[in-house]
């Protein structure tokens, strides 16, 4: 059995990005204003994750590894995290199967915090009493140390921080009132670096760079007929990138789709040169029972309901911002 779940660990957490995506979301689940990670090559000898938010509480500390068990958990009274965050419970339990998990976590009820290390979903002896302030802190060391073929697989750690880079960045432009910080161990220069009283557009010039945030346009649409919102930042047309830049949110999910990428980028073709690309990014909410999150964790490809009507409706809401601002 350990052999089983160690194979359905290593096909929901693909590489150190992955593990991160999942951890940030827990960070954020728990209402912090600060996150602070830490990776020793890429993520696959040490990746560290510390929160301001709600803790853990010490008794929920044995079960928090156990696959499927967590979504239950007291602190999720609100249903809409469920559906958008926390549903599956498999983060922590995956990890736990394919790396050292340490936590070491304080509650504001908790006089003193408590250390818990976990292999294969359990714990390894009781929770210690130490000393920390108000969060989590989750320590993953020597990621895949027991999956051979995928430790082997990594060539390039690099390429791996890039990655974390690259989603944290993204949750940074989405959550401008959580401070985000992203460091190789040891080093004083962050690769990512926030405060928790910024705005969409502040993120997205620190991230991006100047030059797109100079002209973003903005996006805001609220459909009565299929129930969605969506809001945003777009690049105007004097702005454009070799690589395209796509940052969707839906019910705060960092999640990516094809077809409304694709569609918004049509537009931007009348306007810019073959090859370049379009800044977007956008935050579309809608009823939670409508979109598909019954993904895989590594695939961020997402479907909803009325998805054609929904990606037309945004895909004019763009043109038309892009037209008014450019006649
Ligand atoms: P899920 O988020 O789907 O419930 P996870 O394995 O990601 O499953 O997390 C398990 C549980 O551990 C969460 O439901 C939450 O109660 C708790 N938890 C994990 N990370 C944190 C954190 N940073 N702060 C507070 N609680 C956390
Ligand atoms: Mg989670």
């Amino acid at each position: 059995e350990v052999v089983i779940n160690r194979i359905a660990a290593g096909e929901i957490i693909q590489r150190p990005s992955n593990a991160v995506k999942e951890l940030l979301e827990n960070s954020l689940d728990a209402k912090c204003s600060s996150i602070s990670i830490n990776l020793k090559n890429g993520g696959l000898k040490l990746l560290q994750i510390q929160d301001n938010g709600t803790g853990i509480r010490k008794e929920d500390l044995g079960i928090v590894c156990e696959r499927f068990t967590t979504s239950k958990l007291t602190c999720y009274e609100d249903l809409g995290t469920i559906s958008t965050y926390g549903f599956r419970g498999e983060a922590l339990a995956s990890i736990s199967h394919i790396a050292h998990l340490t936590i070491t976590t304080k509650t504001a009820n908790e006089q003193c915090a408590y250390k818990a290390s976990y292999t294969d979903g359990k714990l390894n002896g009781l929770p210690k009493a130490c000393a920390a302030n108000q969060g989590t802190l989750i320590s993953v060391e020597d990621l895949f140390y027991n999956v051979p073929t995928r430790k082997k697989a990594f060539k390039n750690p690099n390429e791996e921080h890039a990655r974390v880079v690259d989603v944290v960045s993204r949750y940074a432009v989405h959550n401008p009132t959580v401070g985000f910080s992203l460091k190789k161990f040891g080093e004083n220069l962050s690769d990512v670096k926030t405060s928790n009283n910024s705005s969409h557009i502040d993120n997205i010039r620190l991230i991006y760079g100047n030059n797109i945030a100079r002209e973003l346009l903005e996006i805001e649409l609220n459909d009565d007929i299929f129930k969605f919102s969506v809001s945003g930042y777009i690049s105007n047309v004097n702005f454009s990138t070799k690589k395209q830049i796509f940052i969707l949110f839906i019910n705060n999910r960092l999640v990516d789709s094809t077809a409304l990428r694709k569609s918004l980028e049509t537009v931007y073709s009348l306007y810019l040169p073959k090859g370049s690309h379009p800044f977007i990014y956008l935050s579309l909410s809608m009823d939670p029972r409508n979109v598909d999150v019954n993904v895989h964790p590594t695939k961020h490809e997402v479907h909803f309901l009325h998805e054609d009507s929904v990606i037309e409706n945004t895909r004019q809401a763009l043109e038309s911002k892009l037209l008014g601002a450019n006649t």
